[in-house]
């Protein structure tokens, strides 16, 4: 089976499409086109989020 699903950016709250593989080949991102969702902002948003909820924060989306 061929992985041919079109990924989904695994920034936190993100449902934007991954970028899609570079056609000369390689890995596909994990993330979208956006330029503040990579690997580090996902990671800080991460510890952000798991923070605001380990005090129990009433804090939504804006
Ligand atoms: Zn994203």
């Amino acid at each position: 089976m061929t992985e041919t699903q079109a990924k989904t950016c695994i920034y936190p709250g993100c449902e934007r499409p991954a970028v899609p593989p570079h056609p000369m080949g390689g890995p596909q991102p994990s993330f979208c086109d956006l330029e503040e969702h990579n690997v580090l902002t996902a990671h800080q948003e991460r510890q952000r989020l798991a923070n605001e909820s380990s005090h129990g924060a009433p804090e939504g989306e804006r």
